[in-house]
Order: structure tokens, then C-alpha cells, then sequence
């Protein structure tokens, strides 16, 4: 059963801080199909329905170059989610495991993020495959897939580095 924000068996919550949302800004809102948690997919797949991805006005010239991307990686804020749990039972079966080993929504930090397929940019709108979030959540971020990516600033000592850190 998809978590609302019940308290399972087993499961822990702490005191948590007083949620501030560390200053983030949101820079667009994702629609979906998905109005309910209960309809949600729990993890975007690349064949699934073409989702928007609709930026807020002073960002539209941040997706200059975006087009080159077959795959984008996309973090949104799961803004309807508990965020004081520290041992999550995802089955609702009395077996627990620590937050940080999930990808649960219910996080300290409600991050999302998802690989998706870019299928289209009209204005200030993203057309995307791979997304598994309720319709209105808030974007906060968009990134080229890494795997695509290669650093256009040139290399620096850091990025020769391997093996063991120092003390
Ligand atoms: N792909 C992301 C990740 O791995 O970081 C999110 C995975 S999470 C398991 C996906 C689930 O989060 C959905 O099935 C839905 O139940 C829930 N969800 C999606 N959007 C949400 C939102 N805005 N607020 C709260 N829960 C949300």
C-alpha cells in the first residue's frame, strides 16, 4: 500500500527540526498524470507516459544547450511527504529498513530524482519520459545525465586524484 503519511509497524520517526526548506527555489512545476500517491509509479521507467516539465519565467535561458541531451537527470521537491521517519517498513509488513537505504519520498530532504528521456522543448516547456511524481510537484533542478556529460571546464589536479585520500 502507497504510504500517505500513516505511521506503520515498526516503523521509527524522530524529532525532527522544524522543516525550513533550506532556501531552495523552486524553478518550475512538473505535470503528470498522477494525482494520487495511490496511482504513482514508484519509479519512472523510460516508456512511460510523456510528462511536462514547465520552467518559471526568469530561468528559461538556463535550458540554452539542454536540446543536445538525449537524457536529462531531473530533481524535484516531493513536497507532500513526512519527513521525520528514520526506519521505513515500504511493504507494510513490520520489516524496517534505515531511510538511506531507500528510495522512499519520506526523507529528511523529500529529493526526488529521475533519469528521463527528452522528447521535446517548446518555450519553456520540457516534454520527458521517465518520471514517477504527482502532477504539481515542484522542480528543482535539471541536469544532463552524467553519463553524457563531459566537463567543459578544463581538468584540474582533483580530477586526477584516485586511489586513497590522505589523512
Ligand atoms: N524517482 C525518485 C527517486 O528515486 O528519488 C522518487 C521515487 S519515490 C519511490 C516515488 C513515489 O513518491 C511515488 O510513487 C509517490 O508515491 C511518491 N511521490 C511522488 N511525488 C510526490 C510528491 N510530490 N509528494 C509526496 N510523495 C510523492
Amino acid at each position: 500500500m502507497v504510504r500517505l503519511n500513516e505511521i506503520r509497524a515498526g516503523e521509527v520517526t524522530v524529532d525532527a527540526p522544524p522543516a525550513t526548506d533550506a532556501g531552495l527555489v523552486f524553478i518550475g512545476r512538473i505535470h503528470t498524470p498522477w494525482t494520487s500517491r495511490l496511482e504513482c509509479p514508484r519509479l519512472g521507467r523510460p516508456d512511460g507516459p510523456v510528462c511536462r516539465v514547465a520552467l518559471f519565467e526568469p530561468w528559461l535561458a538556463a535550458l540554452d544547450g539542454i536540446a543536445a541531451f538525449e537524457r536529462l537527470e531531473v530533481l524535484y521537491w516531493m513536497h507532500l511527504s513526512r519527513r521525520d521517519l528514520v526506519r521505513q517498513s515500504p511493504a507494510d509488513d513490520g520489516v524496517t529498513r534505515g531511510t538511506f537505504a531507500l528510495r522512499s519520498p519520506a526523507r529528511p530532504n523529500p529529493i526526488g530524482t529521475a533519469i528521463v528521456t527528452l522528447v521535446g522543448i517548446e518555450g519553456a516547456t520540457l516534454s520527458v519520459r521517465g518520471l514517477d511524481c504527482l502532477d504539481g510537484t515542484p522542480l528543482i533542478d535539471l541536469k544532463p545525465d552524467r553519463g553524457l556529460f563531459t566537463p567543459l571546464a578544463r581538468p584540474q589536479k582533483g580530477d586526477f586524484d584516485v586511489g586513497d585520500a590522505k589523512p
